[in-house]
């Protein structure tokens, strides 16, 4: 069985943490400190925020640029659901923009026709470890005034021209298992400002800015000092697994033959969080089956884009978005992570050459 993710913790990871239950300092203290200086340095960002989870990431980022009710937030449709629903807990709207099928990201062609007075945020999102067209969505932003929250929880150290994504906005990372590196639950808000990185610590911790007066409605949103040991020490892997996951990467696209590999273009690094194809003609779901058949964990992401899940529907939602419907009918995500070994590779191109061609 190869499996589709498996977090690497090794006996760093352990040692922080005993290091941590010894020293008494359980909940939010030093170690989360730590993180949050390390994490920054390492997108290039002023500061870093950390908080319970991507999701809560998200929410307080939004939150932190003072998004609500009566406002949008343009997104994408083809993402895991936390990206708008993030969104919806703030009381502002999502409005889904469809994707270019070649990248599976925000198609910048198409945000402007979707940008009313109500617009605040476009919110894109680097899925599969794949950084957003970046230059035209900047523009976008700049020319009518909107923020940029990018949902960066698939794509630690990613790069657009060389910057670090999670730089180019107020980023947003996750740090759940299966993200390209962990903290066990856990996220992180960057930003280069330090309004924007004081409102999110105000947040995070019930709206306290001197200790129990409360000014403004908050949350419990903090990070323990606990997962940041195991986050600071899954932080100095970061390149070996982000070399890892490109070579794995290389090999596949090298030898699968007869379905759409995943393309990096020239101006991005890829960090294959998900190393994602597409299987046309309605063979799809054959293809999966077989090689679940043979023992290797793939995934579907995602079977079906956010605005067509029922949660979405109900709240009256009915967009046509042809090119994000498509890929929830095509795509098939493959075992890329660092711990595969060559021979799992071979046979991973075996399996899907064998049953495609
Ligand atoms: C994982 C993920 C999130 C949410 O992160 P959690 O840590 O699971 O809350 C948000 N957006 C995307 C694109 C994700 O993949």
């Amino acid at each position: 069985m190869i499996s589709i993710a498996n977090p690497l913790i090794g006996e760093e990871e352990k040692q922080a943490v005993m290091e941590v239950l010894d020293s008494g300092i359980l909940a939010q203290g030093p170690r989360v400190k730590a993180f949050e200086e390390a994490f920054a340095e390492m997108c290039g960002a002023k500061y870093a925020v950390a908080t319970s989870s991507g999701t809560t990431a998200l929410h307080v980022a939004l939150l932190a640029h003072d998004i609500g009710p009566g406002d949008e937030v343009i997104t994408s449709p083809f993402t895991f659901i936390a990206s708008a629903n993030s969104v919806l807990y703030t009381g502002a709207r999502p409005v889904f923009v469809d994707i270019d099928p070649v990248s599976f990201n925000l198609d910048p062609a198409k945000i402007e026709a979707a940008i009313t007075p109500n617009t605040k945020a476009i919110m894109p999102v680097h899925l599969f470890g794949l950084p957003c067209e970046m230059t035209p969505i900047l523009a976008i932003a700049q020319k009518h005034n909107l923020v940029i929250i990018e949902d960066s929880a698939q794509s630690h150290g990613a790069a657009y021209h060389g910057q670090r994504v999670g730089s180019f906005g107020t980023g947003c990372f996750s740090l759940y298992p299966t993200k390209n590196i962990t903290s066990a639950e856990g996220g992180m808000v960057t930003t280069n400002s330090e309004e924007i990185a004081e409102n999110c610590r105000v947040i995070r911790q019930h709206g306290m800015r001197r200790r129990y007066y409360h000014d403004e409605l908050g949350f419990n949103f903090r990070m323990t000092d606990v997962h940041a040991a195991i986050g600071l020490a899954q932080l100095k892997k970061l390149w070996p697994f982000t070399e890892a996951r490109i070579n794995n990467a290389r090999f596949l696209n090298q030898h699968l033959e007869g379905v759409v590999t995943p393309t990096v273009p020239e101006n991005s690094t890829h960090v294959f969080h998900q190393y994602t194809i597409r299987v046309p003609n309605g063979r799809r779901d054959e293809v999966l089956a077989g090689l679940q058949a043979q023992g290797i964990g793939c995934g579907v992401y995602y079977p079906v884009p956010v605005h067509q899940q029922r949660v979405y529907t109900e709240l009256g939602y009915a967009v046509s978005l042809p090119e994000a419907e498509q890929a929830a009918l095509e795509v098939i995500s493959l075992p890329v992570h660092p711990a595969l070994s060559s021979a799992d590779l071979e046979t991973i191109v075996a399996a899907v050459n064998g049953l495609v061609n």
